[in-house]
């Protein structure tokens, strides 16, 4: 089966540093990819690239297609969409006017209302809360927006950041439960998580960054198994 992304000899500089160095990696269609590794390791910006929010050395491929002459809408179009860390929705709009936002990208395809439904048929939660102001959401409420947010731009790969920071365990629980039920509608995942334990439970696949290199990969069930894993990133 061909790769449905493929990234190639990754490198990105933020002056001086060196934040991705080298990286590759790929993944196929339907599958749940996780990057792993500490504070500073890389991973946020190796989304950024993916997203064609910073611009790097190396190639990025989508489908067979080179995404480094792309802009960033473009990048959306294709269907790519990221969480971004912190979630990001807007405060001072309602939940109904976010999500509009998230269908901004396929405004002309007329489908907003559909996906609108399927949202809200997602996360209940939403449709109750739909005229309340986002920024007065709960921590995970806003998580779930979020997520609503980019299902809305009709994702075939969905790349989230630390999706579970600052939550209640139960409140995390809730949020992959969400990203299970995405994954079965046939949307990719590429995670990046610090929390590896809730990240090795359940992708197929994980990468662990070090100081802008990829170190160590493979199913995740081998990387639970791994000593090193376990004891640096599992605490066990
Ligand atoms: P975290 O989980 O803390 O976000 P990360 O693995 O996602 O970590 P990055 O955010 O990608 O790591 O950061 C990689 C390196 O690049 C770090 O050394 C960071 O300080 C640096 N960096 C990130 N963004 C910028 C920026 N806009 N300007 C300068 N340096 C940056």
């Amino acid at each position: 089966m061909p790769s449905l992304l493929e990234v190639r000899h990754l490198n990105v500089r933020y002056g001086g540093v060196r934040a991705v160095q080298d990286v590759g990696f790929t993944m196929k269609e339907g599958e749940w990819v996780a990057l792993i590794g500490a504070n500073g390791a890389g991973k946020s910006t190796t989304l950024n690239a993916i997203s064609g929010v910073v611009s790097y050395d190396g190639d990025i491929v989508f489908e067979g297609v080179s995404l480094r002459k792309r802009k960033a809408e473009s990048i959306v179009r294709t269907g790519i969409v990221q969480v971004p860390e912190g979630r990001r929705v807007f405060p001072g709009m309602s939940v109904l006017e976010n999500l509009e936002l998230g269908g901004y990208a396929r405004r002309r395809e007329g489908r907003m209302k559909r996906n609108m439904e399927r949202v809200l048929d997602m996360f209940p939660r939403l449709r109750e809360r739909s005229k309340q102001l986002a920024g007065t959401l709960s921590g995970g409420e806003q998580q779930m927006l979020a997520l609503g947010r980019a299902l809305m731009a009709e994702p075939k790969l969905m790349m989230l950041d630390e999706p579970s920071l600052g939550l209640a365990p139960l409140v995390i629980d809730q949020i992959f439960e969400a990203l299970t039920q995405i994954r079965h509608q046939r949307v990719s995942i590429l995670l990046v998580e610090q929390n590896a334990a809730k990240a090795l439970e359940f992708a197929d696949r994980c990468y662990l960054l070090e100081t802008g290199r990829v170190v160590m990969s493979g199913t995740a069930e081998e990387m639970r198994k791994n000593p090193v894993v376990q004891e640096v990133y599992l605490g066990m």
